[in-house]
């Protein structure tokens, strides 16, 4: 008998049918004599109609009574599976964030798991009910409901099978597992049939929204046994998010081509060219709970130089806004920015010990035309960011250069 976690995601619940077709997936392994956890979404497009709701009521939405909003979705899923697993004849339970207790610090839309009560799902579990938790949410310590960012569910999966140390953790979702890039971008995308906890957390740092990054820093970090799946597909691997030593042969030098079209960039010009200025840019930004990825300074000339960074593409008004008001104290030239810009990046552990990655994506780029505007890398990844409606034409390319479209 093994403890066996499930998350399915919003599609995968996205419809009455949907739901009574996890439902027998769940019976299946039930039968077998696991204990199963199941964590669900809200059903598709849910989550995103009641971000609208708000917006239509309060156009910078309260981020409390946000949270109180978007929680509901996975709460009426939850309902529904119980539902269905009953109506198979199986005990279920369900149990939002706050009745588990799923505790979480007190960062509305971006809250942190701090602690997870283990006690009553156990005791459910072992009276052979079928556990089912909403992803995404939490409470914290006040009592207040908190989400935990876009994607959250994932989360919520894999910090339960850590909790509750289960066997493994199943991400059931519309695609059969983790691709070299987003299959519905590149049709010639190839499922891998493992990945490195590395590599997949670069990938889904960088923009592979196929699992919310957070659940992969958990996964790592209290070993969790993670598997990608089809919740369509009755057979398949899926993808297995492995440590580096197990499959370190043969390891192909680039894993996936990541991408993200959530960024914008701000450059101030002409700064004076003197200790502290990056401070005087970026404290006020950080001060403004912005966060900031990639970041170049220039050269200095004439005493002067240009600073340029990136945001999340939310947040670009108000980076700018930030900015405005400082730029007489900071003494810079002129304010500029686009919100048109995209990331791209290739990720792979094999890129420590191979030269020449940087120099086949950028000469690739080139041919096709394509201006790099910033670059930056890390040891097993580089990025790129390009003018936005270059995007696909770049993951295509990149995709077919790196010959990710060929068995490894
Ligand atoms: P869910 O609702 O099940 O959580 P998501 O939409 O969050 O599903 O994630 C699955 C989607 O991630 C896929 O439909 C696919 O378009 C996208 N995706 C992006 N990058 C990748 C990748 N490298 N491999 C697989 N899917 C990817
Ligand atoms: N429903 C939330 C979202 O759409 C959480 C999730 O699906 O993981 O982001
Ligand atoms: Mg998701």
């Amino acid at each position: 008998m093994a403890l066996i976690v499930q998350k399915y995601g919003g599609t995968s619940v996205g419809s009455p049918e949907r739901i009574k077709n996890v439902a027998q997936r769940v019976a299946k392994f039930k039968m077998l004599g696991h204990q199963v956890v199941v964590v669900v979404s809200a059903m598709s497009g849910e989550t995103n109609r009641l971000v609208a709701l708000a917006k239509e009521v309060q156009p910078n939405p309260d981020l409390r009574e946000m949270d109180v909003l978007l929680s509901t979705g996975e709460q009426v899923t939850i309902a529904l599976l119980s539902m269905a697993l009953m109506e198979l004849g199986l005990k279920a339970r369900s149990y939002t964030g706050a009745q588990v207790k799923i505790v979480t610090d007190s960062a509305f839309s971006k809250a942190r798991i701090l602690d997870i009560e283990e006690q009553n799902m156990r005791a459910d579990l072992d009276a052979g009910h079928v556990v089912v938790v909403a992803g995404f949410q939490g409470v914290d310590e006040k009592g207040n409901i908190t989400t935990l960012g876009r994607g959250g569910s994932d989360t919520t999966g894999v910090a339960l099978a850590a909790a509750l140390k289960a066997d493994e953790c199943q991400i059931y979702t519309d695609v059969d597992g983790v691709y070299t890039t987003d299959p519905r971008v590149v049709s010639e995308a190839r499922r891998l049939k493992t990945v490195t906890f590395e590599e997949m957390l670069e990938m889904a740092s960088l923009g592979s929204k196929v699992l919310q990054i957070r659940s992969v820093e958990f996964a790592g970090k209290y070993k969790v046994k993670l598997r990608v799946l089809s919740s369509f597909d009755d057979e398949g691997e899926g993808t297995l998010i492995t440590f580096e030593e197990e499959d370190k042969m043969e390891q192909a030098i680039i894993s996936g081509i990541a991408f993200n079209r959530d960024e914008a960039k701000i450059t101030v010009l002409g700064v004076p060219d003197r200790p502290g200025i990056a401070y005087q840019i970026l404290g006020p930004v950080g001060d403004a709970n912005i966060d900031v990825d990639m970041i170049i300074q220039n050269v200095g000339a004439d005493g002067t130089t240009d600073f340029t960074f990136t945001v999340h593409r939310n947040e670009y008004k108000k980076a700018l806004e930030v900015l405005k008001g400082v730029q007489a104290h900071i003494g810079a030239r002129e304010i500029t920015g686009d919100d048109r810009i995209a990331k791209v990046s290739v990720v792979g552990v094999g890129m420590r010990s191979h030269a020449g990655i940087a120099s086949t994506m950028f000469r690739t780029l080139a041919e096709e035309g394509i201006n790099i505007q910033m670059i930056s890398t890390s040891e097993i990844k580089i990025s790129v960011v390009i003018d936005e409606k270059y995007l696909e034409l770049a993951v295509r390319v990149l995709h077919k250069a790196f010959a990710l479209d060929q068995e490894a």
